[in-house]
């Protein structure tokens, strides 16, 4: 059975390109009836903090990437790591290294006037003349020989010859371990059979696949995830606007869209655009990425996101309002049922932030109309139709759409007028602008009483 996983760094929230890694993971685990776990590699003190792990958690969850098992934390298994550091010193695999700062700078000097590559030159390599009271690292005795074959499930076959390849240092001077020595312990005692990670890793995994062979553990399948380019070309940061996955929730997408949005960024099933989570977990190969890196594209993410406003049931959809009425601080408790007001703005808007900004006046009144809108539709000729709608809808046995509807055609019949000419200055005397939902399901939302009373702000 599979065992994949998502190993982030907790030095930032989760972005985008590291949740299309996890989402691929998880993906593939789903499909192929495995374990998805989450290990947060959070060895590095300095920059690791709970902030970012929580908020990488909050990512994952937002995104409905459950884990099977974890998360793990790298930090509460520094004994292990130091088990299987000593493991490799006894079978003579790994060794300690007294070189100073000094001699390793006079190393590279020398190395570089000759034109060579800066590279450890392992010279204590075969020592045994230790001395007692040095500080040391560890360093792992890379096979000096051969090469290492990786047979990417996305990149291909790729090959690297060990002597490019120096003896890496695997415990610091501390004792600590380095985050190749950690990322290689779990992979193993975890299980990992599948490691989907980005693309820039894959110059660790030759020196990775060369100490698990030491240790005699299983070597797992590697997948490396080509990475995400802005609209520049240049790999995407945080210049490019949002990239941490909680901004694209505050700034109004769906984690249906997104999560669809960053499967298809690398990943094909011929020409097909939309994909629910269910017909992923079918359809997702590791075969069908790209090996080229992609480029991000909002407009595609928007076309999506509108494309799921309009599709989702409409409960989907306020559950997820829910965070942008708080944000906004709309109070949607003396108004109509947000589902209501859901059906008829979903074509209307292009992501939830939206929404909630183009539905305020079914909850709250204004105290002013948009300048522009009153100018232009609220001239005095229109006080006459406004008057006789008034009129019309404040006797109106039952307050629905359809009777709404007829009041105000039975307005524009009276006074010879076409339906828009009586329709725009109700539309802005009831939403307080120019632009509303059919004016019959506007007003019929709206309610009553407030319709009323903004048609007698219209008047005064
Ligand atoms: N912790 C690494 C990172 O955040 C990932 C390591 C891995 O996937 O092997 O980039």
């Amino acid at each position: 059975s599979i065992v994949t996983r998502f190993a982030p760094s907790p030095t930032g929230y989760l972005h985008v390109g590291g949740a299309r890694t996890a989402l691929y993971s998880w993906l593939y685990s789903k499909k192929m009836g495995g374990k998805f776990i989450l290990r947060i590699e959070d060895t590095d003190l300095e920059r690791s903090t709970q902030a970012s792990v929580d908020a990488i958690l909050q990512g994952m969850d937002w995104l409905g990437l459950d884990w099977d098992d974890g998360p793990y934390y790298q930090t509460k298994r520094f004994d292990l790591y130091k088990e299987v550091i000593q493991q490799l010193l006894d079978a003579g695999k790994a060794y300690k290294c007294f070189c100073t700062i000094e001699e390793l700078d006079q190393m590279r000097e020398a190395q570089m006037a000759a034109g060579e590559k800066p590279r450890y030159n392992g010279m204590w390599r075969d020592r045994t003349d230790h001395p007692t009271d040095k500080p040391y690292v560890i360093r792992f005795k890379n096979p000096q020989d051969g090469t290492v074959v990786i047979d990417d499930l996305i990149k291909g076959r790729i090959e690297i010859a060990n002597k490019e390849l120096d003896d890496l240092i695997i415990a610091r001077t501390d004792g600590s371990p380095t985050y190749n020595l950690t990322v290689v312990v779990d992979d193993w005692k975890m299980g990992i059979t599948h490691v989907i990670r980005g693309d820039d890793h894959v110059n660790n995994t030759p020196r990775q696949m060369n100490i698990l062979a030491a240790l005699g553990a299983q070597i797992p399948h590697y997948a490396h995830v080509p990475m995400i380019l802005g609209d520049d070309g240049k790999r995407l940061s945080k210049r490019h606007g949002a990239v941490g996955v909680m901004q694209y929730r505050d700034n109004g997408f769906l984690p249906e869209a997104l999560l669809n949005y960053l499967v298809r960024l690398g990943w094909s099933h011929g020409d097909q655009e939309i994909f629910s989570k269910t017909e992923l977990v079918e359809l997702f190969d590791l075969k069908n990425c790209n090996r080229a890196p992609s480029a991000f594209n909002t407009e595609k993410l928007i076309w999506l996101n509108q494309h799921y406003i309009k599709t989702l049931p409409v409960e989907r959809v306020a559950a997820e309002l829910e965070w942008h009425l708080q944000d906004q601080q709309l109070d949607t408790s003396k108004g109509p049922a947000i589902t209501e007001v859901i059906k008829v703005q979903a074509d209307r808007v292009k992501t939830l932030k939206e929404l909630v900004q183009v539905s305020r006046y079914f909850y709250e009144d204004f105290t002013a109309f948009d300048e522009a809108s009153a100018k232009k539709h609220l001239r005095p000729v229109a006080a006459e139709a406004l008057q006789r709608v008034q009129q019309k809808l404040s006797t109106l046995a039952d307050w629905t759409a359809e009777a709404i509807h007829q009041a105000i055609q039975a307005t524009a019949e009276e006074l010879e007028l076409g339906m828009g000419k009586v329709g725009m200055p109700i539309r802005v005397a009831v939403s307080g602008a120019g632009n509303s939902p059919s004016l019959e399901l506007t007003l019929a939302l709206v309610g009553r009483e407030r319709a009323l009373s903004r048609l007698d702000m219209a008047l005064a």
